[in-house]
C-alpha cells in the first residue's frame, strides 16, 4: 500500500489516493493538490507520460510551491 509521504513526515500513516506527477511521492486526499491547467497556462513543463490521459493530475505541496515560484 502506498502511503502519504507528507503524513509520514508528520509521524502519521495515511493511505495515498494519488501521487505527485512531478516527484512521484504518495499523497493522501488532504495533501494532494489538484494541478489545474490554468497554473501552467501556455506551457506544460512536467513529464506526464506515466499517467493516464483522463485522470486528474495532482502535485504535492512542495512541487506546487516551486511551480508557482517558477512561473510567477
Ligand atoms: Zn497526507
Ligand atoms: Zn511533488
Amino acid at each position: 500500500m502506498l502511503k502519504c509521504f507528507i503524513c509520514d513526515e508528520n509521524n502519521k500513516t495515511e493511505e495515498a489516493v494519488s501521487i505527485c506527477i512531478v516527484c512521484g511521492m504518495g499523497l493522501c486526499m488532504e495533501h494532494a493538490r489538484r494541478a489545474d491547467l490554468e497554473i501552467w497556462e501556455g506551457h506544460y513543463p512536467m513529464p506526464v507520460k506515466t499517467m493516464e490521459k483522463d485522470l486528474p493530475r495532482f502535485l504535492c505541496e512542495y512541487c506546487i510551491e516551486s511551480t508557482y515560484i517558477a512561473t510567477d
